[in-house]
């Protein structure tokens, strides 16, 4: 049974293809059973997802679906991020993820903000207290940031400016997870950071995210997820097992719930989420 004070959350891309999409519209209904406290959708480098990532949340939300659209500035004009988040605001939406995002190569960013806590101060200032925002956090540090308390404390920095939690960038090390929650409290940090949890779905695709992404594959999950070689099954039933370990170990030392990077499917999430057991009871589900 879930926790109440426990937080479940899914994130999605916006579908490119209108299979992808319906595809997609089918996985959040499915999720759906495990009564989720909302669903992000993600939002393409420099802003290249930003009509698909409007549609999508607009669409769910006319559903009666709680979502959040993650928001990074890229190359916009503070004119044209206001056009979004007002319409955002007039469509109901009260969750936005608020990033600095990174930039498709070749393209500059943009000349008035340079970080996120920029445009958390920027949406606090035009919209009060309308939306919860959510935040980026790294505890395997950010690849570009030039040591660790240093982007500990620009994290801070995303806080002060009025962000309400954090979201993780997924790991593997448990370890490196809660030292970062220590040393975040050390900083002064008292909002939750929820941890962002990766399924083990494709070797490779999982390596080249994490080379980009600067997190972290333990040598020795690396070799035996290679050894799994073309036999995708045993490799998602041997990822499935590990995930579920680490989210146990998580969730019993006090992480406050958990931040599924779905990879728009459904079954390696919902697997996971169910061998926690962080399924509604038939009674809670009917009250
Ligand atoms: P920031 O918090 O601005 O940090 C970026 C870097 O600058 C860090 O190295 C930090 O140490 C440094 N820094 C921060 N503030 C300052 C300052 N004031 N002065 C000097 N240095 C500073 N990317 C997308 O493109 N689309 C998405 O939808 C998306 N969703 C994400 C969701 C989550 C939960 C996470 C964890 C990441 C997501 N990303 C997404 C990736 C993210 O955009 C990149 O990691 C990006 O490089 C950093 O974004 P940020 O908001 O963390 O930036």
């Amino acid at each position: 049974m879930i926790d109440q004070k426990f937080r479940l959350s899914f994130e999605f891309f916006p579908a490119k293809t209108p299979e992808g999409r319906e595809k997609l519209l089918e996985v959040r209904r499915q999720l759906s059973e495990f009564e989720p406290d909302f669903f992000s959708v993600t939002y393409g480098a420099g802003g290249s997802t930003r009509d698909n990532t409007k549609e999508l949340v607009t669409h769910l939300h006319s559903q009666g679906v709680a979502v959040a659209p993650h928001l990074s500035f890229g190359g916009d004009t503070q004119e044209s991020m206001r056009q979004l988040i007002d319409e955002y605001r007039d469509a109901g939406i009260e969750r936005i993820v608020a990033l600095r995002g990174d930039m498709p190569s070749g393209v500059g960013g943009s000349f008035e903000m340079v970080y996120a806590n920029e445009l958390v101060a920027f949406i606090r200032e035009h919209y009060g207290d309308h939306f919860q925002l959510e935040v980026a956090a790294y505890p395997e540090i950010h690849p570009q940031a030039k040591s660790y308390t240093e982007d500990i404390r620009y994290l801070k920095g995303k806080f002060d400016a009025g962000a309400n939690s954090g979201i993780t960038q997924y790991f593997y090390n448990p370890d490196a997870y809660f030292y970062f929650l220590d040393q975040c409290h050390k900083a002064g940090i008292e909002q939750p950071i929820y941890p962002g949890i990766m399924p083990i779905i494709n070797f490779r695709n999982l390596t080249r995210f994490s080379d980009a992404c600067g997190a972290e594959i333990p040598r020795w999950l690396r070799k035996r997820l290679e050894s799994f070689g073309e036999d995708t099954e045993s490799l998602r039933a041997f990822g499935e097992e590990l995930v579920t370990e680490l989210c146990d170990v998580l969730l019993e030392n006090g992480a406050p719930g958990l931040h599924f990077y779905t990879m728009n499917q459904y079954q390696p999430t919902a697997n996971i989420v169910r061998n926690l057991g962080l399924t509604v009871s038939a009674e809670d589900a009917a009250s």
